[in-house]
């Protein structure tokens, strides 16, 4: 990666394991990352804001943002599309600012392909029944989307294996802490390239 450009971090793992709460928290302790907005093609949940929590398009929109390649990745969850703006991920690292991006295993897959010198950080559940507690808990899915949910979890979790890092969600604040920690170290080893 160039000296002047900024990190392009990742940050994956399985539905329910927290990405989406260890990111807002992350908002706070590292508020100097900027914070990549997908699309998506689900229905938006309650308190979910347009242009903060997503982009929310309807099926036609999204698929005509993927033939026009403004996707930087897309993929298909659980019968939704989700995919990341490609012009603000770049745009923000040519400014040399850090961009972290809260997405799910198969679009970390295709980041990796095209940057592949940024940092993959997979967020691990501390064991699979805290997982479902987790899905279960949120109260918004269905018995059938949870299973489907759990099932892709399952997946996901032997993927780890093509990531830089892998930090456990036992505690937000922890988690946080870690992430801190991997830009920290990542950043001093860009310095001495
Ligand atoms: P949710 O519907 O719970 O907001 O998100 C479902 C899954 O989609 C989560 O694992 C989340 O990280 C993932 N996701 C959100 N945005 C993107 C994106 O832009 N690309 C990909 N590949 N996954 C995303």
């Amino acid at each position: 990666m160039e000296f002047d450009k900024g990190l392009l971090i990742v940050l994956s793992g399985p539905s329910g394991v927290g990405k989406g709460t260890v990111c807002a928290a992350l908002r706070n302790f590292m508020p100097e990352l900027v914070y990549s907005v997908s699309a998506t093609t689900r229905n938006k949940r309650e308190g979910e804001r347009e242009g903060i929590n997503y982009f929310f398009k309807t099926k036609d929109e999204f698929e005509q943002m993927i033939e026009q390649d403004q996707l930087l990745e897309w993929a298909e969850y659980v019968d939704n599309y989700y995919g990341t703006p490609r012009g603000f991920v770049e745009a923000t690292i040519d400014q040399g600012k850090d961009i972290i991006l809260e997405i799910e295993v198969q679009g970390a897959l295709q980041v990796k392909q095209k940057f592949p010198h940024g940092i993959f950080i997979f967020l691990a559940p501390p064991d699979l029944e805290e997982l479902r507690n987790r899905i279960v808990g949120r109260g918004t899915e269905t018995e059938e989307t949870i299973n489907n949910r759990m099932d892709v979890a399952k997946e996901e979790i032997e993927l780890m294996d093509n990531y830089n890092y892998v930090v456990v969600n036992d505690q937000v604040a922890h988690a946080c802490e870690s992430i801190r920690a991997i830009v920290t170290a990542e950043h001093l080893k860009k310095e001495r390239q």
